[in-house]
């Protein structure tokens, strides 16, 4: 999957549309950042990681009013956004994840890493 910016970072769980979340990110240069929109700047400036571990967020569909989530956001690394897989536990680039194959008004992301989806449909 891939993802437009900016990205909304919200709490976990219910009312995820409505909650803000600020979150820290920490540079591998040590450097710490708060903020609750995630924006390509932030990829560009440097690997980070997301202090207090992975968030849930949205960015909205271009054109559209349609929210898509984005979900175990878990930092940046080269210049792409990290998903934290609940399976193996990896943070993976977001294109190792797949769509979700559910298309509704509340549209998310697949939150297991393809290779972990894959092995699941192999060994059934
Ligand atoms: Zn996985």
């Amino acid at each position: 999957m891939s993802a437009e910016f900016p990205i909304h970072l919200t709490d976990r769980g219910k009312g995820w549309r409505k909650t803000r979340k600020n979150v820290r990110l920490e540079y591998e240069d040590g450097t710490c950042l708060d903020t609750s929109v995630l924006g390509e700047s932030h990829l560009e400036r440097g690997n980070f990681t997301i202090s207090g571990g992975s968030v849930n967020g949205y960015y909205a569909e271009p054109g559209s009013d349609k929210k898509i989530r984005v979900t175990n956001i878990a930092g940046g690394r080269d210049g792409r956004l990290l998903k934290e897989c609940p399976h193996c536990g990896e943070a993976k680039p977001l294109d190792e994840f797949d769509d979700s194959g559910r298309v509704t008004d509340d549209q998310r992301d697949q939150s297991q890493c393809s290779e972990c989806r894959n092995r699941y449909y192999r060994e059934r």
